[in-house]
């Protein structure tokens, strides 16, 4: 990994991982892309280069590429799970169509390509207890059958042409930096968000509902220890569950109250969220990742509310 693309830089994964990667790799040697209307600004615009790197257009990423003499691309463009259900052609387009020509391009030039499923690719008919790697996938979210499709299109590069592909599926990824775009697990950000603005939180996913999460800083582990992970040690390449904690509303509820023991919560349950979310895994047995490159989360709930709600007060209270 000598000179990385990010693209969809300026997303919650995005905005993380290009700052992540310019420590790791050299700030000059790492792309932000954006497109039109979402463009860097602050640390991101600074830190290094950036670039308008749209997915579906092929001819923009092939020159951003060769410009940069590109080994590696991060393709985290992609609608999130409740935007896509309102937009599903938009998200075929940019998630399929797009991953598509990012994989053209990466066969072009060379590039490996690292492009996140999630624990949407999974659905009623999966598993929901310790999740296996290998099991049925039949989502009935469009978000699911795109991610679904990421992980065998991607699969399909490698064996066919050789291509470098791997990933993840990710977890609700809990972060204080860029506020997430319109997930099933926002709420558990946003009720951070509440806690420290001293807001009484409205939930609208109910009680009980177990999903899988990971605080960022592990996702961020997790992206780049899977793209230098020695390729002989790899059995699967695509799709590799992984996870950091599994809770339910009121486990992280109670978790923040133990820092501000006036916080509330209360209840209004929105249907297509609880819908979606009762399709996902209660808990992902994630020992391949484990196996084959490492994987080996920092943040448990109880860490990760520490350092969100120390991080986050910083942020909105100075
Ligand atoms: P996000 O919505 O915050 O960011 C998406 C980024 O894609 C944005 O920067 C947006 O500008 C960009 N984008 C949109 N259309 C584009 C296009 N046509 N060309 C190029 N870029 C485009 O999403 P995120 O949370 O950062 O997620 C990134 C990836 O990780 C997605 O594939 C998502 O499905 C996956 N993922 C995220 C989570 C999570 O909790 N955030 C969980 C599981 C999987």
């Amino acid at each position: 990994m000598k000179n990385v693309l990010v693209i969809g830089s300026t997303g919650q994964i995005g905005s993380e991982l290009t700052r992540e990667l310019r420590k790791h790799c050299g700030s000059d040697n790492v792309v932000a892309g954006y497109i039109k209307g979402c463009e860097p600004t602050g640390e991101l615009k600074e830190g290094g280069p950036a670039a308008e790197c749209d997915v579906t257009n092929p001819e923009m990423i092939a020159e951003v590429v060769k410009k940069h003499n590109i080994d590696t691309i991060y393709n985290l463009a992609a609608l999130l799970s409740v935007v896509a259900e309102n937009k599903p052609k938009l998200a075929w387009k940019i998630g399929i169509d797009g991953l598509w020509n990012v994989l053209e391009v990466a066969r072009e030039n060379k590039c490996a390509v690292f492009t996140p499923s999630s624990i949407g690719s999974f659905g009623t008919s999966t598993p929901h207890e310790m999740t296996p790697q290998d099991t049925v996938q039949r989502p009935g979210t469009i978000y699911g059958v795109s991610k679904v499709t990421t992980e065998l299109l991607s699969d399909y590069y490698q064996k066919k042409y050789g291509v470098d592909t791997r990933s993840v599926r990710f977890p609700g990824l809990i972060s204080y930096l860029t506020p997430p775009g319109g997930g099933t697990t926002d709420y558990a950000v946003d009720i951070f968000y509440s806690a420290v603005k001293g807001e009484k939180f409205v939930c609208p996913i109910a009680k009980g509902t177990r999903m899988d999460m990971m605080y960022m800083p592990d996702a961020m582990q997790a992206c780049i220890n899977l793209m230098e992970a020695d390729p002989e040690k790899l059995i699967h390449h695509n799709g590799f569950n992984v996870t950091a904690m599994s809770f339910d509303p009121e486990q992280i509820f109670n978790e923040i109250k133990k820092h501000k023991p006036n916080f509330e919560m209360e209840y209004d349950v929105d249907p297509l969220k609880q819908g979606i979310a009762d399709s996902w895994p209660d808990s992902l047995d994630d020992s391949c990742a484990r196996a084959e490159w490492g994987w080996n989360p920092k943040f448990d709930l109880n860490a990760m509310t520490v350092d969100m709600l120390d991080k986050l007060s910083k942020k909105l209270l100075g």
